[in-house]
């Protein structure tokens, strides 16, 4: 086994495919958080939601989970 990774960091996939994070947030992890899993905890309760897209998880900040109306 090798050591175990000091904190995972999840950032903003941004509010769709071709377009980056407006805000270029990152969850801001709590001190307790060092798997990926308790990150995106951690996120969740900071208003961040994980969507399933083309088959892979999107980690959406808060601002980019309400689609942005042009
Ligand atoms: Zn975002």
């Amino acid at each position: 086994m090798t050591a175990t990774p000091i904190g995972v960091e999840i950032s903003c996939d941004g509010p769709d495919e071709q377009t980056d994070c407006p805000e270029s947030a990152a969850v801001r992890a709590s001190f307790n958080s060092v798997t990926a899993r308790q990150v995106r905890a951690d996120g969740r309760d900071q208003g961040w939601t994980v969507r399933r897209r083309a088959g892979r998880l999107r980690d959406l900040c808060p601002t980019c989970r309400r689609p942005a109306s042009a």
